[in-house]
């Protein structure tokens, strides 16, 4: 691929850490101009940067060399990793936030990410937004973000549509007439409970930093507002409903079972 080069000065060593993840980013300012200068600032205290940055139409500029540690994440976690930065490539993508992407840029991420994994064993779910890696400081790359179309080119994971509304069949209609069943109540912050424990362990089995501990607290709800912003942008309300729960239950029968059992980190030792 070509690549327009920029470095900046702001990088360190991977420390030996495998690159098995990438970090999709919007920059948040008004122009890719403004953006370069700022992930290439090598005023202390003020010091980011990302290997990527593609600007509004579609033009990829390099910064820092995909074998060094580039500074895009930040306090961060992902399936009991701490030090995002050291094990990822991270790609700011020129948007100020609120806006749309356009076709071309977003054909160029689709190109860059393909280009990216085919040169690392990046596994689709450690394919996030910076939001999922730090859903209490970070909204990025936001809910303009088509995570849609990544994943129909192969890039990253997203579950099988579910229905926002499940049809109800006869039986269960009935039975509900009947007062002999109940449809599970969305779970919202302040719950507490066996739903909201079952609900924090497949968030957290997934890859989330989302405590396990049967409260639905205000850092549950961040976990929950950053899965919804991936893979439900249509509502994002920060309840658990059933779509959201059918979405992620889908999504975990879907990775490998080798990587559910693995021992790593944090998330094996709140589950023990
Ligand atoms: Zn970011």
């Amino acid at each position: 691929m070509e690549f327009t080069p920029h470095p900046s000065p702001n990088f360190d060593e991977r420390g030996g850490a495998p690159v098995d993840m990438l970090v999709l980013h919007y920059t948040g300012m008004p122009t890719a101009q403004s953006a370069l200068e700022k992930l290439s600032d090598p005023t202390p205290g003020n010091r980011v940067s990302a290997h990527y940055l593609v600007d509004e139409a579609g033009a990829i500029y390099q910064l820092v060399a995909e074998e060094k540690r580039a500074w895009h994440a930040g306090k961060s976690y992902w399936r009991g990793h701490e030090d995002i930065n050291a094990r990822s490539i991270g790609i700011e993508i020129a948007n100020p936030g609120d806006a749309p992407f356009a076709a071309a840029q977003m054909n160029a991420v689709v190109a860059l990410c393909k280009d990216i994994l085919s040169r690392h064993p990046i596994p689709a779910r450690n394919v996030v937004g910076h939001s999922d890696i730090a859903p209490s400081r970070k909204a990025d790359p936001g809910e303009h973000f088509d995570w849609q179309g990544l994943a129909a080119e192969g890039i990253g994971l997203m579950p099988r549509a579910a229905p926002v509304q499940p049809q109800e069949g006869l039986v269960s209609w009935v039975m509900r007439i009947l007062g002999l069943s109940h449809p599970q109540p969305v779970l919202s912050e302040g719950d507490s409970g066996p739903r909201v424990l079952a609900m924090q362990q497949k968030l957290a089995a997934y890859g989330y930093n989302a405590p396990v501990c049967q409260t639905f607290g205000p850092d549950t709800r961040d976990a929950v507002v950053a899965f919804q912003r991936h893979f439900r942008p249509q509502r994002i309300d920060g309840a658990w409903d059933g779509q959201c729960d059918a979405m992620l239950t889908d999504l975990l029968a879907r990775l490998p079972a080798a990587t559910m059992a693995e021992p790593d980190g944090r998330m094996a030792a709140r589950l023990r």
